[in-house]
């Protein structure tokens, strides 16, 4: 089995390579990177959480912060290899918000009955979507920035819906 490689981009933000291993049994190596990493793009990322997945004319790019929650590192980064890896161009658009739905029922049944879990999970990936949002409303603007601002948007606003069946959810059982 070969093993996907990642290329060095942050080299001062890497700190340790390592592997996943993907649905379809490919093994990909990625960089665990340094919190300091999005506060020095320009314009600066707000958040120390954050996932890299890219193609660039020198390879391919996966990593992850080391402040994304360590239990939910792979399902993190399998979204990223499943949307951009062998990207599927009849998808488009919606290639985001369909791998994200993939990763919520992968998530449900990691949490099982313990729904407070999935609640917070949600809670958790609606804010790190937040957060990407916002740091592409501010960004520089290209037709491929744009086209990626409409995709993240369809992901938040179907964690926003998520979240909210699930309070509702949880406020008839309470009632
Ligand atoms: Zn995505």
């Amino acid at each position: 089995m070969t093993t996907i490689q990642t290329i060095s981009i942050f080299p001062s933000f890497e700190l340790s390579r390592q592997t996943i291993t993907h649905h379809d049994g490919k093994v990909f190596e990625y960089y665990l990177l340094s919190n300091g990493l999005g506060r020095a793009q320009n314009p600066p990322y707000q958040s120390d959480v954050f996932v890299v997945a890219n193609h660039t004319d020198k390879g391919w790019v996966l990593g992850i912060s080391e402040s994304y929650p360590q239990e939910w590192r792979d399902v993190a980064l399998r979204h990223e290899i499943a949307e951009k890896y062998e990207p599927n161009p009849e998808h488009g658009c919606d290639a985001c918000k369909r791998v994200l739905l993939c990763e919520l029922l992968e998530v449900g049944l990691m949490c099982g009955d313990d729904t407070d879990r999935y609640l917070a999970y949600v809670t958790f990936r609606l804010r790190f979507f937040q957060e990407v949002v916002a740091y592409y409303q501010v960004a520089p603007r290209d037709a491929i920035t744009v086209a990626l601002l409409e995709c993240l948007i369809r992901s938040r606003d179907t964690l926003v819906e998520h979240r909210d069946m699930l309070l509702a959810r949880a406020g008839l059982a309470a009632g």
